[in-house]
């Protein structure tokens, strides 16, 4: 999965050598991590690491998991933090619990880390959403509209704002074919009057340079005479 951004994770579990394994697995994953041991602890990193997801323990000294699944779930600055319970007890009456006490998930020990990894981008993915972030991805490219950043294949790409402004307007129909014409009048707006046709040729060249990547192969295909589209197999 490629990522928008870079995903901040909270490993909160006082088993060290599972602590440390977990760690391992999300960095190599291409999470950013921090382990905390201590449920006294947890809601502080939350307000220092800003995580967007924790995975929390069922039993944590001092504060247990699921003490700390309902306060973060009652304070309103919690409320973009994801949460999937790590239970070792795998009772089904347990896991009923920890959903409702607002956890998003749980998984229990021992698990594979395929299956943690695709729980968490499962979790995120939908939370992704369900926080409306304006993101829109065609093929290996992601375009985050909120914040001005474009994705390809996990890395970021550099634009300036009329390419930023061609590349929106060509994934808004993936493999349709835009006209010249039809590209300066979304992009370059009512004033177009003084542009030349050709400065639409000029910036998607810059477009197809910057989305340029090693081993992979032009996003934007040319029709001769007819326009330009991009390709959602790319
Ligand atoms: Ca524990």
């Amino acid at each position: 999965m490629s990522k928008l951004t870079d995903y901040k994770i909270l490993i909160a579990e006082d088993e060290e050598s599972l602590a440390m394994l977990i760690d391992y697995n999300l960095i190599k994953n291409g999470y950013k991590t921090k382990i905390v041991k201590d449920g006294d602890f947890v809601l502080s990193e939350c307000d220092t690491f800003s995580p967007d997801l924790i995975l929390l323990d069922w039993m944590l000294p001092n504060i247990s998991g699921i003490e700390l699944c309902r306060r973060l779930r009652t304070q309103k600055k919690y409320n973009n933090i994801s949460i999937i319970m790590i239970t070792a007890l795998g009772e089904e009456s347990d896991k009923i619990r920890g959903l409702e006490t607002g956890a998003d998930d749980y998984i229990t020990k021992p698990f594979s880390f395929p299956e943690l990894i695709a729980r968490i981008d499962a979790v995120l993915r939908r939370s992704k959403f369900s926080k409306g972030q304006n993101i829109i991805e065609v093929g290996d490219i992601s375009i985050n509209r909120d914040e001005y950043r474009v994705l390809r294949d996990g890395i970021s790409i550099s634009l300036g704002p009329t390419e930023f402004k061609l590349l929106n307007c060509l994934v808004e129909h993936p493999n349709m074919v835009f006209s010249r014409e039809k590209l300066l009048d979304n992009v370059w707006g009512v004033d177009n009057i003084n542009v030349e046709i050709r400065t639409v040729d000029v910036h998607i060249g810059r477009l197809r340079k910057a989305l340029r990547i090693k081993g992979k192969k032009d996003p934007i295909r040319t029709i001769r005479s007819a326009g330009y589209s991009i390709d959602q197999s790319s």
